[in-house]
């Protein structure tokens, strides 16, 4: 008789409690462990065999191997003392989202392949897009009497994977737009290697990889690509207005076309925000399209102390945050929406016949597939509909506002430390500070000390820090090294910071 498979239920059972079991011993433990590993490339690799098993493992094997292969490989991201890039935010809610996704396994391609999948995804943002304060436009089910886009454009959100898909997704909308607005695609097309974006100098990466995979604009012998122009920053880091407007009005008259601007609300290196409100009215007014990406700022903006910082987001035709950066739902949720779904679906949209249903072909649903790049998609709007029905707004409102008052004490302490300086505004949890010049330094000098002082608090494993280069000045001023403290773990508490602090001055008398 043939092995069987599958594991039965009843042994389902049994591994699926002792894995929960694992987990919450996991994480209630987990700020007592080493915050990153001290492993060396291939490390982890040399313990796995070269070929797989041939025949089915004893689980007792399989789960020794969490402790024996993975865990000395694990980056303990869900560490209170994990302050590096931004936060990836988890929690129970979410991963009991996570898990019954798993658990159903649908595919929510289109509205007909699970409808639940599709109009919970729809409901639970228009929640959210309420919950940060965009205007009912951006929604897929506007109130009623709410004013809508004056030009009969729909809204609606989605649910993406990342906070660079929901550019990439931008940008071939805004593509489509463009080609729709200059008459034929043929007489585009000649053009299109004239199509032209703008991002400031201080955008995140995935703008410049969103234009690689869309294939826009020449690509110099360097990889440098010219169809995106960086626009350079003031010196609090943010995207300088005029600069925009006279590149955009320079290249078409030069016979250039741009079509596209991303706006960074909370840029990664120094969270700086970009103004909407100077922005929005140059896009506006030159008909380019305007994406603002607010990947790990959009949380804060549940408080509605901290909108400001979306002050002009009427004026874009599409926004982005990750609630799995710093609300409490588990990588990877992308919340995405856009004030013009048609220039999406038509950038996006191709029905093959194995895919025709009545549903789709009625209008009366969405398809999900239609917006965003992979066919596929799992019940992410579960994980989001647990956290949002959980915590409540209020309940993640005060998530938020700990992590700004704990934010606002750590940057007292660099303040009142004369060795340190703070090195950029700070506007939500992110502390970008290093070590002052010393009087008669070069600054390069004083680059590798702060590095050396990096290297020496992550070396400890009590804290886990990273770093970036700014223009400190602003425009184009050098690249200066500076240590970023972010903070926004879902278990980090002041606590926390206070020894991290602790950590980094007492390094710093050697530094
Ligand atoms: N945009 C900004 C401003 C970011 O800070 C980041 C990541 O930190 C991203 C985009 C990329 O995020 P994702 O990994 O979701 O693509």
């Amino acid at each position: 008789m043939p092995a069987p498979i599958h594991l039965s239920p009843l042994q389902f059972r049994a591994l699926g409690h002792g894995m929960i079991d694992w987990i919450a011993d996991y994480l209630e433990g987990v700020e007592a462990r080493s915050v990153s590993p001290s492993v060396r490339p291939g490390d982890i690799a040399a313990m796995l065999p070269a070929d797989p098993p041939a025949r089915g493992e004893d689980w007792g094997a399989i789960l020794a191997d969490i402790d024996r292969v993975v865990m000395p490989g694990i980056t303990h991201w869900q560490s209170p003392n994990f302050f590096g890039y931004f936060p990836a935010n988890g929690s129970y809610p979410a991963i009991l989202g996570d898990l019954l996704s798993a658990g159903l396994g649908v595919n929510g391609m289109m509205w007909a392949t699970s409808p639940a999948a599709t109009e919970i995804e729809t409901r639970v943002m228009d929640w959210l897009g309420r919950m940060v304060g965009l205007p009912e436009s951006f929604l897929s089910e506007p109130r009623e009497g709410a004013k809508v886009a004056e030009s009969g454009l729909r809204g609606g959100g989605v649910i993406q994977a990342t906070a660079s898909e929901a550019t990439l997704v931008a940008l071939v909308a805004a593509r489509a737009r463009i080609m729709r607005a200059s008459g034929t695609r043929e007489r585009l097309d000649e053009k299109e290697s004239n199509l032209l974006m703008y991002a400031s100098n201080q955008a995140h990466s995935s703008v410049v990889k969103a234009a690689k995979i869309a294939g826009i604009g020449e690509k110099t012998g360097t990889g440098e690509h010219r169809c995106v122009r960086q626009i350079d920053v003031d010196a609090d880091f943010a995207m300088n207005p005029e600069q925009l407007a006279t590149a955009i009005d320079t290249a078409r008259d030069q016979g250039h076309i741009p079509f596209f601007v991303v706006a960074t609300v909370g840029t990664t290196g120094s969270t700086a925000i970009d103004r909407l409100d100077k922005l929005g009215p140059i896009c506006r007014e030159r008909n380019l399209w305007l994406h603002v990406d607010a990947a790990m700022a959009g949380a804060a903006c549940i408080c509605p102390e901290h909108r400001w910082m979306l002050h002009g987001i009427e004026h874009a035709d599409s926004f982005s945050f990750n609630p799995h950066k710093w609300m409490l739902t588990n990588f990877d949720c992308a919340a995405m929406w856009t004030r013009d779904r048609a220039s999406v679906i038509d950038a996006l949209a191709i029905a093959p016949e194995y895919l025709r249903n009545p549903a789709s072909e009625s209008g009366a649903a969405i398809d999900y597939r239609d917006w965003q790049i992979p066919l596929g998609r799992r019940m992410r709007a579960l994980k989001l509909w647990f956290v949002l029905r959980h915590y409540g707004v209020e309940g993640l409102q005060a998530y938020i506002r700990e992590h700004m008052r704990i934010a606002g004490l750590f940057e007292e302490w660099v303040r009142a430390d004369e060795r340190f300086e703070v090195a950029a505004p700070r506007s939500i949890t992110l502390i970008c500070f290093r070590l002052r010049p010393r009087p008669g330094e070069i600054a390069e000098q004083t680059d590798a000390r702060n590095k050396a002082l990096l290297g020496a608090i992550n070396a400890t494993g009590r804290a886990f820090l990273s770093h970036t280069v700014l223009p400190i000045g602003g425009g184009d001023s050098p690249q200066r090294f500076v240590l970023r403290m972010a903070i926004g773990g879902a278990r980090t508490q002041e606590r926390h910071v206070r020894a991290a602090w602790s950590l980094i001055s007492g390094l710093a008398h050697n530094a």
